[in-house]
């Protein structure tokens, strides 16, 4: 059971503008007409193939919320855009929120007032119309419920225009989501043809969906720059300090929404010592599946160490662009070498007890500039998931750093 929904053709000058665009976007800096104009087709969003899906796993997962809490949709007398909706509060003047994270595309007046428009990682993107106070610029990174704008009384009434984008083409926040903020259970495939229509087909759940690939194109967070040569300093201590990451700065946020691929470093472990522990001078996680269980590279990222290091015994210390750096000790087998690549969910080593163990397990240490600090910021152990912080750490003159979550 399926239904149609057509939606308005692309300008056909602005699809040839950008119709060369063949490959992801690699940077949230946007072009100039992007910055400008409301409706505008997503560069790289067809750029694989002629068609895309959305589910609301999808939108879950880049955090879908209510744009105006408390808000209400309603029908205004006034109503002059027939596609999204108006929303209002009993407040005087309420903040509108990134309904899910994303890149701010535009920020200006437009024929709606004073508007913002959010891309999303999954392709779709966000407008926020007739606001009194934008209050983010292009570029900036937004997580899902984050303040972008203001709405005040202007004539009496105050209220957010809200609606959904395809490719510059309009689409009803109705199509995915009820009016009450919960999300739809069907999915929706999006289809553009030669001449740059959009077309849009609800499928009920149930059926299959057929998976596109997911529109990545959000740049994640590179901090160090994994192409530096390694000293023979990073290739035989484990706690040195990571060159570019304090350079210029006291102050660095590691934004966990934004570090791409990801995988939990020991699929299937119970923690059987969590961080600190009793006597407080526990400096990392210890994590217990079977011996010989393959280990995996939490993120993408470059083998700085991987050798015998005293208690530890056999050793991987991983680099990641985000600034991070991952250990892996205990170690039956290491394998990979210092100034291998690897990626998210590559094995580099698989479990045992060498060095000062008791058991079979992987002692796992999560470090930032060479100090270790709780895995807890970064994994819930219980869940096995990344966390969706951004973690701010701040280092003091004498080499100590805190550590604060938002
Ligand atoms: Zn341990």
């Amino acid at each position: 059971m399926l239904k149609r929904i057509s939606i308005l053709c692309v300008a056909l000058l602005l699809a040839l503008f950008y119709s060369f665009t063949g490959h992801h976007k690699e940077s949230v800096d946007f072009s100039r007409a992007e910055r400008r104009m409301l409706h505008i087709p997503t560069a790289g969003l067809f750029g694989n193939s002629n068609y895309f899906t959305v589910t609301p796993s999808d939108l879950r997962r880049d955090g879908w919320c209510f744009p105006v809490e408390d808000g209400v949709v309603f029908t205004p007398e006034f109503r002059h855009e027939p596609v999204g909706w108006y929303i209002m509060s009993a407040e005087a003047r309420h903040e509108v929120r990134a309904a899910m994270q994303g890149v701010v595309r535009l920020v200006r007046k437009t024929d709606l007032g004073r508007t913002v428009v959010i891309l999303h990682p999954n392709g779709l993107e966000t407008v926020y119309a007739h606001q009194a106070k934008t209050l983010v610029r292009s570029g900036d990174y937004v997580s899902a419920g984050q303040p972008v704008a203001l709405a005040e009384a202007d004539h009496g009434a105050v209220y957010t225009y809200f609606t959904m984008m395809v490719n510059g083409v309009p689409l009803s926040p109705s199509t995915l989501a009820r009016e009450d903020g919960t999300l739809k259970p069907d999915w929706v495939r999006f289809t553009v043809d030669g001449g740059g229509t959009v077309r849009a087909t609800l499928h009920r759940p149930g059926t299959v969906a057929e998976r596109s690939p997911r529109f990545e194109w959000m740049k994640a967070q590179e901090l160090v720059d994994l192409d530096r040569p390694l000293t023979a300093m990073e290739r035989q201590h484990v706690g040195v300090a990571t060159p570019g990451l304090f350079e210029n700065t006291s102050v660095i946020t590691i934004d966990l929404g934004r570090v791409g691929d990801w995988s939990y470093p020991l699929p299937g472990a119970k923690v059987i010592s969590p961080y600190g522990g009793k006597r407080r001078n526990h400096t990392g996680t210890d994590l217990k599946t079977r011996p010989k269980d393959k280990i995996r590279a939490v993120f993408d990222g470059v083998v700085r160490f991987s050798g015998k290091y005293s208690a530890y015994g056999n050793m991987v210390v991983v680099r990641h662009a985000n600034g991070l750096e991952t250990c892996y000790s205990h170690n039956a087998r290491n394998l990979v070498k210092a100034g291998d690549r690897v990626k998210a969910g590559e094995a580099i080593a698989t479990v045992g007890r060498t060095g000062r163990a008791t058991t079979e397990h992987c002692h796992f240490e999560v470090r930032v500039n060479g100090v270790p600090f709780n895995s807890d910021y970064v994994f819930d152990h219980a869940s096995h998931t990344l966390r969706n912080d951004k973690l701010t750490f701040r280092r003091k003159a004498n080499g100590t750093i805190s550590i604060k979550t938002e």
